[in-house]
């Protein structure tokens, strides 16, 4: 520890300095305090119980922000959780623009009925053909996805 200067003697540069630290010092400690408190939040998502901790993808979203670091990124597993949320948003895009109107699809009739496509149109009929029965369902994809950061907890 350096020698400490009787307040009486410093001089206004010291004071200055002084100053200039309790700034500096004052700004480090309010980001670190918003950073923790970006940590906080993401952590409150997790589920933890006897059999394991559960970190959703948002949390990692979260967290990868805060830190500034691309953790969804460098994780192969998460790149097709991404890859899968935007063909879901795609596909409720889709059925937002072909919905019910009566009888019609709203979007593939036109006036006077020349382009008349009765409800459901061919493009929801198209997205409601049950998939293929080789997989799992959507039901045991979730779990899995639900239990692969246990696995991987527990390599
Ligand atoms: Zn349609």
């Amino acid at each position: 520890m350096s020698t400490r200067i009787r307040l009486d003697d410093l001089t206004s540069d010291q004071l200055d300095e002084l100053y200039a630290t309790n700034q500096r010092l004052n700004r480090r400690a309010q980001r670190l305090e918003s950073e923790l408190a970006a940590y906080r939040r993401a952590v409150t998502q997790w589920e933890i119980s006897e059999r394991g901790t559960y970190i959703p993808h948002s949390s990692l979203r979260a967290i990868g922000k805060a830190s500034g670091v691309d953790i969804l990124g460098s994780v192969r597993h998460l790149k097709h959780f991404q890859r899968a949320e935007q063909a879901e948003a795609a596909i409720a895009r889709v059925r937002n623009l072909h919905h019910q109107d009566g009888d019609h699809c709203a979007i593939c009739t036109t006036d006077f009925g020349r382009l008349n496509a009765p409800w459901p149109c061919d493009t929801i009929r198209a997205l409601d053909q049950p998939a293929h029965n080789a997989g799992p369902s959507v039901a045991e994809c979730a779990q899995a996805d639900r239990n692969w950061d246990v696995q991987k907890a527990g390599e």
